[in-house]
């Protein structure tokens, strides 16, 4: 069992470095109450702000870093008013899922007891389950490659066997986890528009070989557009979703709409040999500067590296400093108090910070 774990950090961009560096204090609370385990923090440079000082998004020393550590935390990057020449936007975090390989894109969806929704929810009806977006390739494979003429504006969107089948295998194995935990009802639904696009049968395809593999677990499919739909109507139907990266983006903030507002939207990019964890939301640039900015999404990311790490290592007290972590923040939510203005609070950056340390104590 190892101990001692290296963590690439990139603080990103806006609001970026105000969520960071509170979650680094709340990490650094964690670790001072065990000898089971020690993060080192190494620092990366990256993001927009960083390219508009040195014309560089991601250098090289930063991605040596990250493939070095054991796991990358990330806050935000990007901001709308720094650009490349052809109008796309300085995207660092896009570039390190493709650098690193980390195909599965995990945003889980969850409503802790008492937590606000735009939904009516029916009693006894439970909000939990997790979408995959994959985070390579799809639509999002054209990054960068996109061709435009005066007329005409083209984009490839790219689905490969070797990524899909790991993507489901992913799938599976995590409908598995959660379904030994109690948690989950061991289904997996492949999420596409496979009456339309012959890309989307390819991707359907695979996904029903994976299937065979794991009988014990039911393999559903369902349209994109109808899953916007039962999102809305029937979110509690779901245990995990497994879809295609432009509709896994656009998905995901509705599913972080359902649990009242960005701030509260952890993700967890993995691969096979990388990790990278960071909230769903981005550099939010119309909040940065005031220390008003949502602190939670960027923590519970946090705690689903310890999880990860953990799992990874066979090092226990990682695993339940997560949870631990994890129901802290759930706490909080329920208890309605330290909450941050974007989900009807008052609480400023600090404050919500503050809190979340006096729960762990
Ligand atoms: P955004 O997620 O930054 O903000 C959308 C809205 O949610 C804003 O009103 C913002 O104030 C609010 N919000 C987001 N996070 C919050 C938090 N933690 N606390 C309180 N309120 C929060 O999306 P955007 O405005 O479309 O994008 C801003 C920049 O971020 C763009 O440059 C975009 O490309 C980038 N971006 C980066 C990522 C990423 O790093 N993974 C993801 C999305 C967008």
């Amino acid at each position: 069992m190892r101990s001692e774990y290296q963590i690439a950090v990139f603080e990103g961009d806006g609001i970026g470095p105000e969520i960071m560096v509170p979650t680094l204090e709340i990490l650094n609370h964690l670790q001072s109450k065990t000898s089971a385990y020690i993060l080192n923090y190494n620092k990366c440079d990256a993001g927009a702000l960083y390219y508009s000082k040195t014309g560089e998004s991601l250098p090289e020393s930063s991605l040596k870093t990250a493939r070095a550590s054991d796991a990358i935390l990330l806050s935000a990057m990007g901001l709308p008013n720094v650009r490349y020449d052809d109008g796309t936007e300085i995207s660092p975090q896009i570039e390190l899922r493709k650098e690193l390989s980390l195909f599965a894109g995990v945003r889980p969806v969850t409503l802790y007891p008492g937590q606000k929704s735009p939904l009516n929810i029916p009693e006894g009806k439970i909000i939990d389950f997790i979408l995959i977006r994959e985070s390579t390739e799809g639509l999002f494979w054209s990054q960068g490659k996109g061709e435009v003429t005066k007329d005409e504006a083209r984009e490839t969107l790219v689905i490969t066997r070797d990524v899909s089948e790991k993507l489901f295998k992913f799938a599976f194995s995590l409908a598995q986890q959660r379904k030994d935990m109690n948690q989950g009802k061991g289904l997996v639904t492949c999420v596409d528009k496979a009456n339309v696009f012959r890309a989307f049968a390819f991707f359907r395809e695979i996904f029903d070989e994976q299937a065979k593999n794991f009988p014990q677990l039911k393999a559903d499919h369902a349209y994109v557009d109808a899953t916007a739909l039962w999102m809305v109507q029937k979110p509690w139907d779901f245990d995990v979703l497994v879809t295609e990266n432009m509709f896994g983006d656009i998905l995901s903030d509705l599913g972080a709409g359902l649990m009242g507002g960005l701030g509260l939207a952890p993700s967890a990019d993995i691969g096979e040999e990388h990790a990278l964890f960071q909230p769903c939301h981005g550099s939010a640039p119309d909040i940065a500067g005031k220390g008003i900015a949502n602190p939670f999404a960027m923590v519970l990311s946090a705690s689903m590296m310890l999880e990860w790490l953990g799992h990874q290592h066979g090092n226990q007290a990682l695993v339940e400093d997560g949870l631990e972590l994890k129901n802290a923040i759930g706490n909080i939510i329920s208890d309605g108090t330290s909450l941050t203005r974007d989900i009807g609070g008052q609480a400023d950056t600090a404050m919500a910070a503050k809190a979340i340390i006096a729960q762990l104590a």
